[in-house]
Formats: C-alpha cells, structure tokens, sequence
C-alpha cells in the first residue's frame, strides 16, 4: 500500500501519493481499482520528466486519466478503425459551402476578423443562437467549445471538497474536470432514472450541482423522458439545485422528436445548458454556446475572459451565416440520415458477427454512441489491448465512471466513419474477442 511504501522509504504517505498521481498525469502508469498500479510506458526523455518533477500543481494531478490524449493519437493512426473519440462524421462536412462563406467574410468584414472581440461573443452569433434557443440573446455567452462550459461552470460553483451529482455513466470530459476541481464525485444512474434514488442522494450529499446529458447521452445513448424531466426539475427546485444540461446530441434524432430541453421546462432558472457545434459540424471549430439566466451568465463570461479573453469570431461568423441561411439545418438533416445508416451498419454487423453473451448493444434514437456489454469476464481495458493489436478502438467503460465500475462495458463512437469501414472494424473488434473468450 502507499502507506506502507512510505514508511519502507522514511516517506509520507502523501509524497508517494503525489509521485503516483504524477506518474499517471505523465501516462507512466495507470491506477487500477482493486488491482493495484500497473507500468504501462517508459518515459520518452527521463531527464526532462525529472526537470518537472513536483511542480505540477495538486489540482492538475487529481484528474490524470490519459485517456483523452490517447484519444488524439489513435484518431490519427491511419492503420487503426477507431470507434474510440467521438467525432463528427467530418466526410460530410459541408466544405465548399463553409470556404465559400468564410472567402466572403474576409472580403467584406476582414477587420471585425482580426479585432479583438468581446467576451460574451459577436452580438449576430448571439441572436442566431439565442432564436433558436428561445431565450434572449443576453443569456447566451459563446464558447470556445462546450467542453470550456463545463470547466467555467465547475470554476465558478465549485470549491474543493463540494459534491457534485452526475450520470454514471456519463462523460469523461466532465468527470476529469470536477474532480480536477477537488470535488466529491457521486453518480446517479441516469437510465434507470430513479428519482427516489435522485433525491437520497440530494439530501445525503446536498451537491453543490447536478450535471446531465439528458438527451441520447454520451455513453449510453439514453434520452430522460418529459415525465422524468419534470420530476427533476421539482427535486431541483425542493433543493434549490442548479442543473447543468450538457446537450450536444441533441439535433442528431434519428426519426425521434426528443423532449424539451431542461432549461426550456425550468421556471425556476436553476439550469445552465451548454450547446456545441462539434457533433453537427466538427469539433475543430472548437464553437459551443451556453444559454443560462443572465446574472450567472455575467460571472461566467467574467471567468471566460481571465481563460481565453473571447471565441474566434472568424467561426461565430461563418456559423451565424450557415444558421441564418438554413444551410445548417439541411446540413443537419443529412447528419441525421447518415448517422442512422452508420448505426445500423454498426448494430447490424455486431449481432452477425458475435453472440450476443459475448457482445451486446441496443439501438440508440439519436446521438454518436453504442454503449456494450462485455460477456464472458472479460475485461474490457484488456479487449482494447487486443483490438488495437487488431487494428481497431473504442473506449472502455471505466472511464465514464466516477469509481472505477464498468470493467465489462465499452463505448463505440458509430459516426465518425462510413458504414463499409464501420463493418470491417466491428469484424477486427469481435474476432479480438473471440480470441479472448477461447484464449
Ligand atoms: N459534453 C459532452 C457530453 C461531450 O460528449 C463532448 C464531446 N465529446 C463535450 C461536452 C465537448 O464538446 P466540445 O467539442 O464542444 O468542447
């Protein structure tokens, strides 16, 4: 134990505990829960690790999970299918459209390009949002991606050591944030919706906020209904709550009306929504929006400024232009129907290839994701390992836990490729586990 490490080294157990914490922020060892601590690299340049050593500030350490970087490496590997990051189907990017608005903002608004802008976002791109939001434009701050939503959010409400009610499973991003922020991580099984569970919770842990992804949510797919919607919002209005809805799946409805948003049925302006561009357009935008009452609105662009002073308004531009004009909504429209496609290609090929004890999934009504369950004991941070020597990814369930459960699940990310290459990869993916289960 570190403990007893540290008392072998005449160390506190608070020392070795950092030098863990370290090791894993530099990808040097992973931390596994009832298994210990494994090596999983070596590191590329010693010297300069040392150099480093111990001026990492604690909070950057709390939250070490490499998984998001890994993430960026394997997207790039051209010998890898991966069903890993989620990602936009990029193929459809409407590129022609997107270079021709952006050739003409340059010829006629260069020095609106180039300027300093302000903090709260380009008024233009502020009422498009705020129109198809249904609020005021003075609600609507833009961002340089949702994912600076969440982190302004969490620096704003949070002090180390609050609680903060969240999906179990639910995203990475935000785990790895609030814990960054020295916060007390409590999950709530958002498909199963218990609100009697909900509200022990509440009134056990008395969260500082609850973060959701109420629609086709990022890992499971699984959309709350208008019933559990409403219910929440009363628990979040008994407890006075705020409520984060982490919304970016919302357009892609495959043939499926989601119900209202939180913060559309909320009369007690107790929700902040964060919205994105990234899974309609593409996350290299890095443009999301967050729509809130505007006294909370105004700490968070305050908080905004001191991390990135505003958002590039060269894309606020270019996107206000493709909503106004209705080219988004086609665009999206076509997202629709392809994503549908990838996930039956996905969903199809699964249930040809393997049993279903050994792989199992449902179908989803909108969204990127399949989440899956694992048969046969088998781990899925070792299937990973295995299906990358195969040449494929996806993302093990751990990580979309707060306390190391999911060691059976995985996530697959079916949009980002088109449905032959999707095909061959739940091949590669089903026959690693098939040599798992015989091996
Ligand atoms: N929230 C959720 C639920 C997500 O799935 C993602 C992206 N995977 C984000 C936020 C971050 O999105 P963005 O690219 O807009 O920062």
């Amino acid at each position: 134990s570190e403990r007893a490490l540290g008392q072998h080294l005449g160390i506190s157990r608070t020392t070795v505990v950092t030098a863990y914490q370290e090791l894993e922020a530099q990808g040097l060892v992973r931390r596994q829960v009832g298994r210990g601590t494994i090596v999983c690299a070596v590191a590329k340049d010693p010297h300069a690790s040392f150099a480093w050593q111990g001026k990492v500030a604690r909070g950057a350490l709390r939250a070490s999970d490499p998984t998001l970087r890994l993430l960026g490496e394997i997207s790039v590997d051209p010998t890898i299918i991966s069903f890993a990051a989620g990602i936009a189907a990029l193929d459809l990017f409407p590129s022609q459209l997107f270079q021709e608005i952006t050739a003409r903002i340059w010829r006629e608004q260069a020095q609106r390009v180039v300027e300093l802008g302000p903090t709260d976002g380009l008024l233009e791109f502020r009422q498009a949002v705020a129109t198809m939001m249904g609020v005021r434009p003075s609600q609507i701050l833009a961002l340089s991606g949702s994912q600076q939503g969440i982190d302004l959010i969490a620096r704003c409400l949070l002090d180390p050591g609050d609680s903060v009610l969240l999906d179990a499973p639910g995203y990475l991003g935000a785990i790895q944030i609030f814990q960054a922020a020295g916060a007390h991580l409590i999950g709530w099984d958002s498909i199963h919706a218990d609100l009697n569970e909900l509200e022990d919770l509440i009134v056990r842990y008395r969260p500082k906020l609850l973060y959701t992804t109420p629609t086709f949510q990022n890992p499971t797919g699984h959309t709350l209904s208008r019933q559990t919607r409403l219910r929440l919002l009363e628990l979040a209005a008994r407890y006075h709550l705020p409520i984060i809805e982490d919304d970016p799946y919302r357009d892609l409805a495959f043939n499926f009306k989601p119900p209202p948003t939180l913060l559309s049925l909320d009369t007690q302006h107790l929700v902040i929504y964060l919205g994105t561009f990234s899974k309609t357009l593409a996350s290299g935008l890095r443009l999301g929006w967050l729509a809130a009452p505007e006294s909370i609105v105004n700490h968070l662009a305050l908080l905004k400024g001191r991390s990135d002073l505003f958002t590039t308004s060269l894309q606020q531009l270019v996107v206000t232009e493709l909503l106004r004009s209705g080219i988004y909504t086609q665009h999206i429209k076509n997202m629709q129907r392809a994503y549908a496609q990838r996930q039956a290609a996905m969903l199809g090929e699964l249930r040809r290839s393997s049993p279903p004890d050994l792989i199992s999934s449902f179908a989803v009504q909108g969204g990127l994701y399949l989440w899956c369950q694992l048969g046969y004991g088998i781990d899925a941070r070792l299937a990973l390992q295995k299906a990358l020597q195969a040449g494929v990814a996806f993302l093990p369930g751990e990580v979309f836990y707060p306390d190391g459960r999911g060691q059976d699940e995985l996530r697959l990310c079916f949009s980002a490729i088109p449905p032959s290459k999707i095909v061959e990869g739940v091949r590669r993916l089903t026959q690693a586990l098939n040599e798992l289960r015989s091996a």
